[in-house]
């Protein structure tokens, strides 16, 4: 065994998590080693977070110029054209350069990167292709993948990782889901001009949201043109000729040119040899960790989506450091997963940080709720019936924000400031007196008075 395939750790999967793990452990002068069998950055800078947000700026474009007319601009309907292989083909040049920033980040803290499948031949042993590497620490951070019910038709139905790629554009999509990725796929793709319906088998969608921010979110939906159909799921997929025809549970049919399912991910374990090696896994799949993500296997641990925590690019990051710092740093460090704030990045966006009303009622708080619906100033002289919500959930007795949660432009740009400050403690009253920047919309949460009577 040469001396350069023997490592203190051994990362499977360049993603958000290995990535940071990696770096942060070799700047402790850890030797590291890094195994990526698809693409540097992972899921979120290739098929996740960083190409969405890019759609969704490419969707909100046909707002702004709808909008344009109100403020004099003169932008006739019969000049305005979208190509869609200009932005998909925009997109992947800056996924291009991400993968670049992410290989030279590696390669200057001194990570070795691997490229490859990698699998466990024992608790110290990583096998990739014919070569055997010897490690200390091996982490798994080998992400998740998106799962497609089975039915028949199924090879027909495309999930998240195949919208990204897309040749061109339907006239008509069925978005499959009641999740983050489904409400953010349906608000591209109607933003960019395609006939969309979300089919959702529950009856509301965004399971886990404030049900306020669910309710008012369906209404903003429903007045962009996406035809939301809850307690509805498809059955069957039948192409014929250049579309699809759906059978639905409640018996009804649907014709459309594209179906994408976001109906769950699972995670990505295949082939990591983990039943060989002992790793226990959770009955959802995920591999089971401790609070400091060791498998029940001694060297060997696990972060990120695969371990089934809430599955975000920060979690991921945030575990990582701590990860870092306890293998080779000062041993210390805890992960903190209350008040991880979220974005959804549909049209308006949705923010929110901390207790949904139905939470704080749960765990037995007196809770008073301050909630304000207003058309955003932008909106006055365009004559958009768009509107906004915000809502703090607030404990009667000891008087702290438990929650805030907002449906409107920027949602997510506003909750994260408002985050430090419900992470820190805030109370009502130091909400009240924090002075506003007048005029925005994000003054409203700081000028919400009178709590709501029905609360
Ligand atoms: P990943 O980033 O998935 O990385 C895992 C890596 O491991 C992959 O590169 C994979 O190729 C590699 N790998 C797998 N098996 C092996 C193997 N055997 N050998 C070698 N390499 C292997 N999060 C947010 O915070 N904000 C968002 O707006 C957001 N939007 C999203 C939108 C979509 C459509 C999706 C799908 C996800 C989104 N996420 C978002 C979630 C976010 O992308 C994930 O939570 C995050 O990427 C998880 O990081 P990770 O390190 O656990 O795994």
């Amino acid at each position: 065994m040469s001396e350069n395939q023997n490592f203190d750790l051994i990362v499977i999967g360049a993603g958000s998590g290995g990535v940071r793990l990696a770096r942060m452990s070799a700047q402790r002068g850890a030797r590291v080693a890094i195994v990526e069998s698809r693409y540097l950055g992972g899921t979120c800078v290739n098929v996740g977070c960083v190409p969405k947000k890019l759609f969704v700026y490419g969707a909100h474009v046909s707002e702004e110029l709808e909008d344009a007319g109100g403020y004099g601009w003169h932008v006739p309907r019969e000049q305005v054209g979208f190509d869609w292989p200009t932005l998909v083909a925009n997109k992947n040049a800056e996924i291009e350069r991400l993968n670049g920033v992410y290989r030279r980040l590696l390669d200057n803290a001194g990570v070795r990167v691997i490229e490859g499948s990698a699998r466990l031949a024992d608790a110290n042993t990583v096998v990739v292709g014919d070569d055997r590497y010897q490690t200390r620490h091996i982490t798994i951070a080998t992400g998740s993948w998106p799962v497609v019910p089975e039915l028949p038709g199924q090879e027909c139905i495309l999930t998240s990782n195949e919208m990204f790629y897309l040749p061109q554009l339907p006239r008509q999509a069925v978005v499959w889901g009641g999740g983050y990725i489904a409400v953010e796929f349906a608000g591209i793709l109607a933003g960019l001009g395609v006939e969309t319906t979300l089919l959702y088998r529950g009856e509301m969608f965004l399971r886990g949201f404030d049900d306020d921010v669910r309710r008012f979110t369906a209404e903003e939906l429903t007045k962009k043109g996406i035809q939301l159909r809850f307690g509805v799921t498809i059955e069957s997929v039948q192409p014929e000729g250049g579309h699809y025809n759906l059978s639905l549970s409640d018996g009804s049919r649907l014709t459309t040119g594209l179906v994408m399912a976001a109906t769950g991910r699972r995670a990505l374990t295949e082939g990591l040899g983990l039943t060989d090696v002992g790793v226990e896994l959770t009955p959802s799949g995920h591999i089971r960790v401790d609070e400091h993500f060791q498998t029940n296997v001694p060297g060997i641990t696990a972060l990120g989506d695969v371990v089934g925590t809430p599955q975000l690019t920060p979690v991921a990051i945030a575990q990582a450091m701590v990860l870092s710092r306890r293998l080779f740093g000062d041993g210390q460090g805890e992960m903190d997963y209350n008040h991880i704030p979220t974005a959804v990045f549909c049209q308006p966006n949705i923010g929110t940080v901390g207790l949904t009303e139905a939470e704080a009622r749960a765990a037995g708080h007196q809770v008073r709720v301050y909630r304000s619906e207003f058309k955003p100033m932008k909106y006055t002289l365009t004559g958009r019936q768009e509107r906004c919500l915000m809502k703090l959930v607030v404990d009667g007795d000891s008087d702290r924000v438990l929650g805030a949660h907002m449906v409107g432009p920027d949602a997510g740009e506003i909750i994260q400031g408002l985050a430090v400050a419900i992470k820190a403690g805030a109370t009502k009253a130091e909400f009240d007196a924090t002075i506003g920047i007048h005029p925005t919309s994000a003054e409203e949460f700081v000028t919400m008075r009178e709590p709501v009577a029905d609360a």
